[in-house]
């Protein structure tokens, strides 16, 4: 039998125009605003040499910014091989409406470094992170009110603090200069659950998008996290997370997990902590105690796993045209960034596929990116000026319902009346908030609008909308 020829999947950026072009049809808005919203408002490319083994290497780098209609823009930068001009577009568009889905008042903006960090040393990371500040720095491309960086694929907390540490060292009398970044370490004027705050806005969404009875039962499933088997891919910053919070807080039993070395399958439930403690140990999530593998060759089989939430958490295109046909899972929650393209979408949505997307499901890491600028700008912690007048009036309160009732309060209830709000209960809950107004708000334009079927197109819609009044109001657009 002659074996079909794999069809050419849609890039990452037409996939994101394509999503665009499909929800801009439901706005009215003028074509020309469209098209303004639409486009990459600046795109630097650079090459800078580095010296690493006593050789000369050229890195080429990206910083593109998407969207000038708010300032700073904001957007993660990503450390990966696969890195080009078109990638970081996509990425930096996404962020755009990211940005407005949440009501976090940013352009949307992307980083990213054609590398793959593996490959290098600490010391040469180093020097490559600093030198690309320097380039933004010298072309203006960075600053807390004109772009701030954050974290993204290949990228982390240590990337963060040397980006802010060269940052300042440039800008020695910038008051404000820690709000250059976010996703830095606690301890270099980061925030608390910064780190976790993707993988937790992914859960917060997850549970939402359950708990509709109604949705539900158009998916065949009952409502509720709890029990719901869950298969998640990358087990990165964001699907570790995203796989921690959910199994611990929400009850999902995760019975499968793809990497880069392989994939596993275990569907009697795999306990995530134990597996990430096997992989450290191991250096590999094949061969984990009870579970079928799939070999590096067969990774991307784990899309192709039969569960009730399918968490793509790695990289872009990873269900196309070639494998949609295969994917068994009835919901599909995007962690990572465009893991499915526009054409494999829309058979997904035509099958009935609930597809929670990218651009409202991870914005948890640009939400508590805010906080982290915010608490930069403001020089204080969240919770320093309330937490211990809050404290103080719970106990009084609790005095007096002692007083009045004549019932004694425990000692473990009073603990947890009285504790004030510390920055992590504050993070949290305002992260928890945001992801289940934006939800609903997506949810509903879908609901009353009967010609727009997918969570998606409603996202978008909803974002358009949003950006398209602050360019009204500027009095150029009919
Ligand atoms: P990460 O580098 O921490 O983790 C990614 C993981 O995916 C790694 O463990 C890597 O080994 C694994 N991986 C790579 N290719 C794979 C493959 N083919 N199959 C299985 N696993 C593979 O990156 P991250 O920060 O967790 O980002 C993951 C995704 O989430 C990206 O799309 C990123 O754009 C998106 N995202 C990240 C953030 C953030 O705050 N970090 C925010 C929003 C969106």
């Amino acid at each position: 039998m002659i074996k079909a020829k794999p069809q050419q999947a849609l890039s990452f950026y037409d996939s994101v125009q394509a999503y665009f072009d499909k929800a801009a049809v439901h706005t009215g808005l003028d074509q020309g605003l469209l098209d303004q919203i639409k486009v990459c408002n600046a795109v630097y490319r650079m090459k800078f040499p580095v010296k690493i083994n006593g050789g000369v290497q050229v890195i080429e780098a990206y910083r593109v910014q998407h969207s000038h209609h708010r300032s700073p823009t904001k957007g993660g930068i990503r450390y990966s091989k696969h890195v080009n001009q078109e990638e970081v577009m996509a990425l930096a568009t996404l962020m755009t409406f990211k940005c407005a889905i949440v009501d976090v008042p940013f352009g949307g903006a992307k980083g990213g470094v054609a590398i793959t960090p593996w490959d290098y040393n600490e010391e040469q990371l180093e020097k490559i992170t600093r030198r690309y500040t320097a380039e933004l720095i010298k072309r203006n491309f960075i600053g807390p009110s004109i772009d701030v960086p954050a974290p993204d694929y290949g990228t982390g907390e240590r990337e963060m603090a040397w980006i802010y540490d060269t940052y300042r060292t440039f800008n020695g009398e910038e008051i404000d200069a820690a709000g250059c970044v976010t996703g830095k370490p606690v301890t270099q004027q980061g925030i608390r659950g910064r780190k976790e705050a993707t993988g937790r806005g992914v859960y917060y969404g997850i549970r939402e998008a359950v708990n509709s009875a109604e949705d539900m039962k158009k998916v065949g499933l009952e409502p509720g996290l709890e029990g719901k088997t869950m298969v998640i891919q990358g087990l990165g910053n964001v699907g570790s997370f995203a796989g921690k919070i959910s199994q611990d807080e929400g009850g999902a039993k995760i019975i499968g997990i793809g990497e880069v070395e392989g994939a596993i399958y275990k569907p009697d439930g795999i306990d995530i902590h134990d597996l990430i403690r096997f992989r450290k140990e191991t250096g590999s999530i094949l061969n984990y105690p009870g579970a079928t593998n799939f070999s590096k060759a067969d990774r991307g089989k784990v899309i192709e796993f039969e569960c009730d939430i399918l968490v793509p958490a790695a990289l872009e295109n990873e269900i196309t045209v070639n494998n949609v046909d295969k994917v068994k899972a009835k919901i599909i929650a995007e962690a990572a960034n465009g893991p499915i393209t526009s054409e494999a979408a829309n058979i997904l949505v035509n099958k009935g596929v609930l597809i929670l997307p990218d651009l409202y499901l991870n914005a948890g890491g640009v939400t508590v990116s805010y906080f982290e600028w915010l608490k930069n700008l403001s020089h204080m912690r969240f919770g320093r000026m309330e937490k211990r007048f809050n404290q103080n009036i719970m106990a009084e309160m609790v005095n007096v319902i002692e007083e009045k009732t004549g019932k004694k309060i425990t000692d473990i209830q009073k603990q947890t009346l009285v504790r004030g709000a510390d920055e992590i209960d504050l993070v949290r809950s305002g992260l928890e908030e945001t992801m289940i107004s934006a939800y609903h708000q997506i949810r509903d334009i879908m609901v009353r609008n009967p010609s727009i079927k997918d969570l998606r197109t409603a996202a978008f819609v909803n974002a358009i909308n949003k950006i398209s009044s602050d360019y009204l109001n500027l009095g150029i657009f009919p």
